[in-house]
């Protein structure tokens, strides 16, 4: 059976835009206008030798942003339920939020392995925010860049540990 790597973390760190990256394909909507309606996608995903499905969490549609975040809570929980590896993303230029806490929170709980990554790191800015990402207690951040494919061998090699 082919294993499933969810992508997790609040809105705007880059989530769409790394599951399009490993996919190669534009599948997910990528906006930077948090609330937009996007849909849970999922892709498989060929890298290096690793075949999985991936799982990009969305799915913004209430207005009310109470509802909102219970909707993406219910949704982070489904998809890590469903997964073999978790993908956490920050992002490295905002630092870690309040606003990642929960969804920190339930990955911690998840039980499976957890893959770090601080993204919007490219050409070495955002370091301070990947050093910040140590605090979460989910092992030491990647950084990484889901928009001009940096940190992608350290990602292939932390997955070829945990698939
Ligand atoms: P999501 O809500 O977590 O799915 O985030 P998106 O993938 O929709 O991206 C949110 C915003 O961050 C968009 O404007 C992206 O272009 C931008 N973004 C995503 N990845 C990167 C990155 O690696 N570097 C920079 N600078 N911006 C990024
Ligand atoms: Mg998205």
């Amino acid at each position: 059976d082919m294993p499933t790597v969810a992508i997790v973390g609040r809105p705007n760190v880059g989530k769409s835009t790394l599951f399009n990256r490993l996919v190669g394909k534009k599948l997910a909507l990528v906006d930077d206008r948090p609330g937009v309606t996007r849909d849970r996608r999922e892709g498989d995903v060929r890298f290096g030798g690793l075949h999985f499905r991936v799982i990009d969490t969305a799915g913004l549609e209430e207005s009310d942003a109470a509802t909102l975040m219970g909707r993406m809570r219910m949704q982070t929980e489904a998809a890590i339920l469903a997964a073999d590896v978790v993908l956490f993303v920050i992002d490295a230029r905002a630092g870690v939020l309040p606003a990642d806490q929960p969804f920190a929170e339930l990955v911690r709980r998840a039980g499976c392995p957890v893959i770090l990554i601080a993204n919007k790191a490219e050409g070495g800015t955002g370091l301070s925010g990947a050093y910040e990402a140590f605090t979460l207690g989910l092992g030491d951040p990647i950084p990484f860049s889901a928009e001009h494919g940096e940190g992608l061998g350290e990602l292939h090699e932390a997955l070829k540990g945990v698939l």
